[in-house]
């Protein structure tokens, strides 16, 4: 079937111009396939007129009334008001002109009428409701009114594009559409029908006949869903989803279409997740296909059992879900396929040590590992760790972040190219264009919520393109790394589905023994003196604190310079014991030397920014204090909260707050005194900040689909699920198109 008109420059349809053309493309409307799947996000009725006394506040309504009252206001700029009755209640309407001619004007024109129909939202006013700048007409008292026959839909527009030019625009493509769907369930759907290779039965648009009308070519629009699967779903097809959605039949009304789950709207939010879906599994898929070098266990090659010595020198034992994750990974990279395994687990569920043998995996077998998070603070700790662990297998270590000199970067290139260091821990400096690694068997990312999706596929193919470029020793064959992404924030499983479609998932879903749960304060800020007074009997009595200032400005200057004036208070407050400052703006050497004797236990107390956020493991610090705990996000409180609980001792978080705290701030706290649980805390941060902030997606699709919606619609996943892979199983070729059509452009982040 021809699609070709589809492709068609929207520039052919009637009353649009040059320089509306550029006012479409600033919505990214360029061809009228893009007009078809532009969907209306609410509508608007005016098929029947509404009684006054039945408006609700926020709604658009069609009324008719008698104007009892007509004045001008005078003020800053002219306003004209007027009052009409209909009998069952009084509405006001107000116009505001910009100059008293205008105004006075109206005022004859309307009072001449009497009667009126007019069309707005109804808001609030001073004693009635009241529609702001109504659309209106002046009527007959009996005349017999015109009303539209069906909804009139309402689509996101941008400044110079008005709805009307949009609502003209695309329903002369659903016109086009419309005339060539007379009969919707004869409508050829051509290859999207036969199963790949031989057809396992005929389906049913194989037994139609033939000869059936033939509808004219253009005007057509190809429906890649098959039609078996659509039966099956009892899905219309396309045509009559998008026809029903732009153009609504007379009798449907407006609740039906945004809250009723009809079929048409449905098959729609289906596909668009669909969409998603085949994009990142396609991604999957794509990858699967390089080439990876197999990780054997020592025992099945000559190679050394580091992961066993490893396991032997570690003081406590793994946990069962740590095993269980750890055992994951050993058989993913043993195939020939790059591993894409996503750990999720807690805030101190232990994710470190499973990241530390899936790199032993690599460096036994020859290959060198490379450790990249998010901040400087938490590469360094990993670097301590990694150090210490590996100096008894003697292994080495190499680093990179931003901050390294030219000369130590230099260094670390060179001993990074060269293999004389088989780990590598960093920043994303890891990963820029001058770093060569000899042999780079595994990447593995942290706290990869802080990167965002774009970011990580970036990272990764950037690893992948330097695995290509570098060839092993005899043999010429390129090869990609395996990929362990770890993350801390735990989402619910439908989420999961979606957002991580192009990953293998583990969960650590169990806390190393011994754990005591950290008890959740919340207190007023006018509180403050008796919580310091407090947190400095505790450090005279041996125990750790950390106090964490914050800012409403994400200006990390601001915050740095908060924290310093906190901690100089501190020192004069309290010269009996040893308090310490760590912000992300001091020397990566100076910031090393401050987490270190606080690790050491030299310093009781550790004034900090959110610096310390992820990542920071000290297990003898019990307490922490953050101020203007209501600033942060739900995430970032738990995962802060995470630095403590974290050794044998009973910990305390105390969350203060200052005044006035708003009913989302307080609904945050109270979520954190009520739970410790990592799933639980994603599940209120999700609806209260919805799946965007929450992982990183914003500028993905995920976020902003056309008419799904994650969060709402989630129940529909794991059908969606299923629905894709039978797809891509056994109708390739409908794949990619479905993910054009819906996703388009924003396809390429996600097949990177
Ligand atoms: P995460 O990165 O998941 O937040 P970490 O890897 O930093 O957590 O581990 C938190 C703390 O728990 C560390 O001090 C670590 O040494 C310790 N730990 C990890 N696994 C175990 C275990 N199986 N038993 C006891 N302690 C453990
Ligand atoms: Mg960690």
């Amino acid at each position: 079937m021809s699609q070709e008109w589809l492709e068609q420059s929207i520039i052919v349809l009637t009353g649009i111009g040059e320089k509306m053309l550029q006012r479409f493309a600033r919505r990214s409307l360029f061809t009228l396939n893009d007009l078809l799947f532009h969907l209306p996000v609410r509508y608007q009725d005016k098929t029947r007129i509404v009684p006054i006394a039945r408006l609700r506040v926020g709604d658009h309504y069609l009324v008719k009334g008698e104007l009892i009252d007509c004045h001008i206001q005078q003020g800053k700029r002219a306003v004209l008001s007027c009052t009409i009755d209909d009998g069952t209640s009084v509405l006001n309407l107000r116009f505001f002109h910009f100059n008293q001619r205008q105004v006075t004007g109206l005022k004859k024109a309307l009072e001449q009428g009497k009667w009126l129909t007019c069309f707005g939202e109804a808001k609030y006013g001073r004693q009635t409701l009241e529609i702001i700048h109504p659309e209106y007409r002046i009527i007959n008292k009996n005349q017999l009114i015109q009303m539209d026959e069906s909804l009139t839909p309402v689509y996101p527009t941008t400044e110079g594009l008005s709805q009307l030019v949009l609502l003209n625009a695309i329903q002369q493509v659903i016109e086009k559409l419309q005339q060539n769907t007379q009969k919707p369930d004869a409508e050829p759907s051509a290859h999207a029908d036969k199963p790949l290779a031989h057809a396992k039965e005929p389906s049913a648009s194989d037994k139609e006949p033939s000869a059936n009308k033939k509808p004219s070519r253009a005007g057509l629009i190809e429906d890649f869903f098959p039609h078996s699967m659509r039966q099956e779903l009892n899905f219309p097809t396309l045509s009559e989803a998008l026809i029903y959605l732009h153009a609504p039949p007379p009798d449907c009304s407006v609740f039906e279409l945004m809250e009723g789950h009809d079929p048409y709207r449905g098959r729609l939010v289906f596909e668009e997740l669909l969409a998603h879906q085949l994009s990142m599994k396609s991604a999957y898929q794509k990858h699967q296909q390089y080439y990876a070098f197999a990780l054997r266990t020592p025992a099945r090659t000559v190679k050394k059992h580091y992961s066993a010595q490893f396991l032997q020198q570690l003081s406590f034992k793994l946990t069962q879900a740590q095993q269980t994750v750890v055992d994951e990974i050993a058989l993913d990279v043993q195939k020939n396929q790059p591993m894409q395994r996503l750990v999720q687990g807690d805030v101190g569920s232990g994710k470190t040590v499973v990241a530390a043998l899936a790199a032993l995996f690599a460096m036994e077998n020859g290959f060198q590992a490379a450790l990249m998070a998010p901040t400087e603070l938490l590469a360094e700790q990993h670097r301590i760790n990694f150090q210490q662990w590996l100096q008894a297998l003697d292994l080495k270590v190499g680093w990179l972040s931003g901050k390294s000199t030219a000369k130590q970067r230099r260094e670390s290139l060179a001993q990074i190219a060269d293999g004389s260091v088989q780990m590598i821990i960093g920043t994303h400096a890891l990963f820029q264009e001058s770093v060569i690694f000899k042999r780079l068997g595994l990447v593995i990312i942290d706290e990869q919520h802080r990167f965002g999706v774009h970011q990580r596929l970036a990272l990764l193919q950037k690893g992948e393109n330097k695995a290509i470029a570098v060839n092993q020793e005899d043999e010429k064959i390129s090869f990609y790394p395996h990929q362990l992404i770890m993350t801390a924030t735990p989402i619910p499983r439908t989420l999961a589905m979606t957002a991580y479609a192009d990953l293998d998932c583990s969960v650590i879903d169990e806390l190393p023994p011994g754990r005591t749960p950290v008890e959740t304060v919340v207190l007023s800020e006018q509180r403050r003196n008796d919580v310091l007074h407090r947190v400095h009997n505790a450090c005279l009595n041996k125990r750790q604190a950390y106090w964490v200032c914050t800012l409403i400005e994400e200006s990390e200057v601001l915050q740095c310079q908060a924290a310093e004036k906190t901690h100089a208070m501190l020192l004069s407050q309290f010269p009996d014991i040893a308090i310490g400052l760590v912000h992300g703006r001091m020397k990566t050497a100076e910031k090393q030397a401050v987490m270190q004797s606080f690790k050491q236990g030299d310093i009781s107390m550790l004034v900090a920014t959110t610096v310390i956020e992820v990542g920071v493991d000290v297990p003898n610090a019990s307490l922490m204090i953050i101020e203007n705990a209501e600033r942060l996000g739900l995430s970032q409180l738990h995962q802060l909260r995470g630095r403590v609980g974290r050794g044998t001792q009973s910990s305390v978080c105390v969350l203060m707050y200052s005044h006035p705290l708003s009913k989302n701030g307080k609904s945050r706290l109270m979520t954190l005194r009520e739970t410790n649980d990592g799933f639980e805390v994603a599940r209120k941060d999700l609806a209260l900040r919805g799946p965007g902030e929450l992982l990183g997606t914003r500028q993905t699709g995920l976020a902003e689909m056309k008419i799904a919606d994650i969060i709402r619609d989630q129940q529909l996943i794991p059908k969606v699920n299923d629905i894709a892979q039978r797809l891509m199983d056994e109708y390739p070729q409908s794949v990619t198109p479905i993910i054009n059509r819906w996703i388009g452009q924003k396809a390429q982040y996600q097949n990177v």
